[in-house]
């Protein structure tokens, strides 16, 4: 190990180990310092769920596109297993089949419309009850969260011999010096902040100015479904999910979904809830999510939230057990119209942060961008 580097990234979630795969691709020498003894924020947080789908047309539907195409890259190369396990968004109502009918026509996504037959007969998890189609696309992967990013750093360590830093905490980024809290000192050429919602400890004043906003999201898993599970699972999405993708927002009918949900159940908006579900080998479920956003993130989950998540995910899907085996929340930071906050602070720092609810989906062609722009 050395303390002298071309490129230093601070954080190890997905963005961290992401800018340091393509600084290595670069023929950099790269440190990542991680001041857990493995990532714990939002990347072992999440469904797993690498969704292009979710991403509106142009460029950041081809970032997520070549992002999802690095995924399968790790998985050829051994470092992580992906599932290629596409995606089903269920209607149960008219306006829900219109608005995927009309983000079909705009042909900008390879997807399709399925009778609600043909939905069963891909998931055994969508219900069957009241369902009018859905739309299938195959672009969408599945990875572990809890394993991945943990996985992703042995391989970029073995691999592209990247130093690892990790329980170690960086204090203070003085020019081109990187301080940790046990005293040790690194000087870069570039540093790299990756984060994650944690951007005011380094640096509170950017922060602020930056526009981003911090949000919480509740998340559950159910125990393994009885029985195996089929070879190919498809991520389910519900039609209140289309609320919340933009590659959405420029289909007529989403403003009748909205209207008719906020009349209908006002709280899902409140606590921007929309739900999606995704079985991984294991038999287990991972259920979610609801979205609060502002600075006070609250330590204490709302057993109200879970109560709804569950009330709209028995419309929408079908399971054996559903029994909960564990709740959790997470955090992440967003900028409004950014699909990732990156700012030069000085000669030697930029901030790469605020991802967002789509960091697994883009954090690798987030990254590629930036080194074909900064390199
Ligand atoms: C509940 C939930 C569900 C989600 N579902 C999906 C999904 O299915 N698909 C998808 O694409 N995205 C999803 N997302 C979004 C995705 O998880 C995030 O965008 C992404 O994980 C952010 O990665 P990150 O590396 O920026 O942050 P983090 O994973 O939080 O990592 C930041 C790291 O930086 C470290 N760090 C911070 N400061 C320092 C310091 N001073 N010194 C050393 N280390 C430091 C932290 O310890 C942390 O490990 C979801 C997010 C949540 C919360």
């Amino acid at each position: 190990m050395t303390n002298q580097l071309d490129v230093a990234i601070v954080g190890g979630g997905i963005v961290g180990l992401a800018q340091a795969w393509m600084a290595s691709r670069q023929g950099a020498q790269v440190g990542l310092f991680e001041r857990s003894s493995v990532a714990q924020g939002a990347t072992v947080r999440n469904f797993g769920m690498i969704w292009p789908i979710g991403q509106p047309a142009g460029e950041l539907y081809d970032v997520a596109l070549k992002s999802r195409q690095f995924w399968l890259e790790l998985n050829s190369a051994g470092a992580l297993e992906v599932e290629q396990c596409g995606s089903i968004h269920l209607a149960h109502h008219e306006d829900e089949l219109q608005v995927l009918d009309e983000f079909i026509s705009k042909g900008t996504h390879e997807a399709e419309l399925i009778s609600a037959e043909e939905v069963c007969q891909r998931s055994k998890l969508a219900n069957p009850q009241g369902l009018l189609g859905g739309m299938y696309s195959e672009s969408e992967l599945r990875v572990n969260p809890r394993v991945a990013a943990n996985q992703i750093r042995l391989w970029l360590e073995s691999q592209c011999h990247i130093d690892m830093h990790f329980n170690t905490q960086i204090t203070s980024i003085e020019g081109h010096e990187l301080q940790s809290s046990e005293g040790d000192s690194w000087h870069a050429d570039k540093i790299i902040v990756c984060s994650g919602s944690d951007l005011q400890t380094l640096y509170p004043e950017e922060f602020d100015q930056s526009g981003l906003v911090l949000c919480k999201l509740q998340m559950l898993k159910t125990t393994a479904q009885s029985g195996s599970r089929e070879s190919v699972v498809p991520h389910i999405a519900s039609g209140l999910t289309l609320r919340h993708y933009s590659s959405f927002l420029d289909c007529p009918s989403l403003e009748l979904v909205k209207e008719r949900v906020s009349a209908e159940s006002p709280l899902l908006d409140k606590y921007g809830i929309h739900v999606m579900a995704s079985q991984f080998p294991s038999g287990e479920v991972i259920l979610g999510d609801s979205h609060e956003y502002g600075a006070d993130i609250s330590p204490f989950d709302k057993a109200e939230i879970d109560a709804l998540m569950l009330d709209e995910l028995r419309k929408v899907i079908q399971l054996d057990d559903w029994s909960i085996r564990e709740k959790w929340h997470g955090i992440y930071s967003k900028h409004k119209q950014l699909p990732i906050y990156e700012k030069q602070v000085n000669d030697a720092v930029s901030l790469f942060v605020g991802t967002g609810g789509a960091g697994m989906t883009m954090s690798f062609g987030l990254a590629d961008r930036y080194w074909e722009q900064n390199s």
